[in-house]
């Protein structure tokens, strides 16, 4: 037996499960299958690995579909001020402070699972939606207007539209044939999850050394996600000691205002790529998030571009749908392609251009980034724009994230 719906999305992580929140306004029937449900949240909880910063464009994104609302009554930290600096030159330091655009703050850190826990509570509540949890795929046959997802035990569930939001290894994505371009930074980021000496913070901050940045995440309470930029053999080094031996390193190397370190409650360390899919769409099939496109995460934007993704193809869909276009026309998809490739891809090069200039102990380099980061202090237009940056305010805003 199987099951027909006009969309099928593969995958319900946060950029998933915000897509099928985000079309459930509409007639539309959704399939959202994800692998697993998320642990349940419980205040006692220690703090998860992965963390986010969210930008206010996806607060708003957030807010519209309903779902900030089980995050902020969980567990999340507003973060005001943002401090950069070089490791051996303290004149070359930027901080940014939201005061200093009238607003309360700059973004808000967020544990991944709550967000996604949060959106799928959501889709629960939403007819339009079946959520399919656990889904374990068996196989996924491409097909411009029926292609079938065949869960494991024999269940298929066929889509007008299939939706790869499945994240960096998806296999929507390679069902249908479309190919990425991708390379291998030679850089871990190494997290670590500890509980610090302080009451609470409101800065995030990142020292630039010569092997990547150190960084720095408040969360709520004494709590604090660390990043640790390193090369891969370092990171596994550092993985491999025993615990006490790991926080000796980590408190010889990170600077002293990161204060105390009364715990670590986890460590754990990514790979980091870079990947973009050459097209994000075909007849029957698009793609969004981590599916379509992986930043190095140093500026922290991974998420926020795949809920702008998000927010930009619910647009169009409900658009062509209202008008009557079909929702799985290339026509129809390209519109979402042409207003999401181009910009992302322009994140990423940025990306790539902090991840050149920033781990690199190139004397010209080092020279060009202490003058940059002693000019940016200097003047107000460039901070406000790179707090703008940093709050996703920037350019044309769909208007789900306005
Ligand atoms: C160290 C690190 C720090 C980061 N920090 C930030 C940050 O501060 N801010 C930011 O914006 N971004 C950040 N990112 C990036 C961010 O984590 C990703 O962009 C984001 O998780 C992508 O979400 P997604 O839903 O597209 O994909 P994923 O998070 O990969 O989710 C994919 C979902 O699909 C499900 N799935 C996969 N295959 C199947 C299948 N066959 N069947 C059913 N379900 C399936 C999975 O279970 C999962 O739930 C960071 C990344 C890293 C590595």
């Amino acid at each position: 037996m199987d099951q027909r719906f006009d969309v099928v999305i593969v995958g319900g992580g946060m950029v998933g499960a915000a897509l099928a929140c985000a079309l459930a306004e509409s007639d539309l029937s959704i399939a959202l299958l994800e692998r697993e449900y998320p642990q349940a949240f419980s205040p006692e909880q220690p703090h998860d690995l992965r963390v986010s910063a969210l930008s206010l464009a996806s607060e708003n994104l957030l807010r519209h579909l309903g779902a900030w609302e089980g995050i902020q009554s969980r567990r999340l930290c507003p973060y005001r001020r943002m401090r950069v600096w070089e490791a051996d030159d303290h004149r070359a330091a930027t901080e940014f402070d939201s005061e200093g655009i009238g607003q309360p703050y700059l973004g808000h850190i967020v544990e991944n699972r709550l967000v996604q826990l949060a959106l799928l509570e959501r889709a629960q509540q939403m007819s339009g939606i079946d959520l399919i949890c656990p889904a374990r795929v068996d196989s996924i046959d491409y097909s411009p207007g029926a292609s079938v997802v065949t869960l494991e035990g024999g269940r298929e569930i066929v889509g007008r539209l299939l939706v790869a939001a499945d994240g960096g290894n998806s296999r929507v994505r390679d069902a249908a044939g479309i190919g990425v371009h991708k390379w291998d930074y030679d850089q871990y980021a190494l997290v670590a999850s500890v509980e610090t000496g302080y009451e609470q913070q409101d800065i995030t901050w990142q020292q630039f050394t010569p092997t990547g940045p150190l960084a720095f995440l408040p969360l709520d309470g004494p709590n604090a996600s660390l990043v640790w930029y390193n090369t891969p053999n370092e990171a596994r080094r550092l993985m491999d000691l025993p615990e006490t031996a790991f926080m000796s390193e980590l408190i010889a190397t990170f600077p002293e205002r990161l204060g105390r370190i009364d715990r670590l409650v986890e460590r754990g360390f990514f790979p980091l790529r870079r990947q973009h899919a050459q097209h994000y769409c075909a007849e029957g099939v698009v793609l969004a998030g981590d599916a379509a496109h992986m930043i190095h995460p140093l500026a922290g934007q991974g998420v926020n571009i795949g809920f702008l993704d998000v927010a930009v193809l619910a647009e169009e869909l409900l658009d062509a749908h209202c008008a009557g276009e079909a929702i799985d026309s290339l026509a129809t998809l390209k519109r979402y392609e042409k207003r999401r490739r181009r910009h992302n891809l322009l994140m990423m090069q940025t990306m790539d251009a902090f991840y050149r200039v920033f781990s690199n102990d190139a004397a010209p380099l080092k020279l060009l980034r202490n003058l940059g980061l002693g000019a940016a202090e200097k003047l107000p237009f460039a901070k406000k724009r790179v707090m703008q940056f940093a709050m996703g305010l920037e350019g044309d805003l769909p208007a789900l994230a306005r």
